[in-house]
């Protein structure tokens, strides 16, 4: 069946495919790739326990998101993949002494995979592959992410050479929020949907790692002591304090 007779997108066609969490980042790239492309669909991983709570945000957002302008007609269905158990299993036998210091120090869940990006990439090709999608939009950041090398721009690059001549495509990878901190990425936000994306990200986004949602603190839902929950908050009132400066972030 070629792209054609299959109602979807030829290759080179303005298709994306959304590595869509339910946080604050990744649903700030799917905002980013509506406003942009005709065809959007998402992919979530489930990945344990740890991020249940994330995961339950995603229909709602997306719903919310789908209320945007024309972003409904754009918003195609969602993918959801089921890695529970092998990233535990994977988790399990990593942890060993090093990566349980590496683990503290770095402020990373217990979970953590390394190379997990990765593996999500990889699924997401395929997923891409299949549905006629080019793009594949990730929330990857160096700004604010150092820890994590499977988010830095030279990873993404590298991998987009590899998924290209492992699977004889021509994707993009975009990853918007690459050189953004998180006040920069509020204002993103703003300027993709104004007040009410940023309302919607502050009230229905999950980003905590211990999935609290217990209080609804002016930056959103959270904890309020993790390392996400204090980028969040901190990026918050960076962006709030002087939205101009974080825009200017953006602009450069
Ligand atoms: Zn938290």
């Amino acid at each position: 069946m070629t792209p054609e007779t299959s109602g979807l997108p030829a290759e080179g066609g303005e298709g994306a495919l959304v590595l869509f969490s339910g946080g604050q980042d990744s649903t700030t790239c799917l905002a980013w790739a509506l406003t942009r492309y005709a065809r959007v669909e998402t992919v979530g991983f489930e990945y344990g326990q740890r991020h249940a709570v994330e995961l339950a945000c995603r229909e709602p957002v997306r719903q919310a998101l789908g209320g945007f302008g024309n972003w409904g007609e754009r918003l195609g269905p969602d993918h959801l993949v089921g890695m529970a158990e092998s990233l535990s299993a994977i988790g399990a036998t990593a942890l060993t002494r090093e990566m349980e210091i590496a683990t503290t120090a770095q402020g990373l869940p217990n979970t953590f995979v390394p190379g997990r990006n990765l593996l999500f990439l990889t699924y997401a090709a395929a997923i891409a592959g299949r549905r006629g999608l080019r793009r594949i939009v990730g929330g990857m950041c160096e700004t604010d992410y150092s820890g994590y090398p499977d988010c830095r721009d030279d990873t993404i690059k590298a991998m987009q050479v590899a998924l290209n001549l492992g699977m004889a495509q021509r994707f993009l990878l975009e990853t918007p929020l690459m050189w953004l901190d998180k006040a920069a990425t509020w204002a993103l936000a703003h300027r993709l949907g104004g007040d009410r994306l940023v309302e919607l990200i502050r009230t229905e986004t999950h980003t905590c790692y211990r999935g609290e949602r217990a209080a609804l603190h002016d930056w959103g839902y959270g904890c309020g002591r993790c390392p996400a929950c204090e980028l969040r908050q901190a990026g918050w009132a960076r962006w709030r304090a002087n939205p101009a400066a974080a825009a200017g972030v953006y602009d450069r």
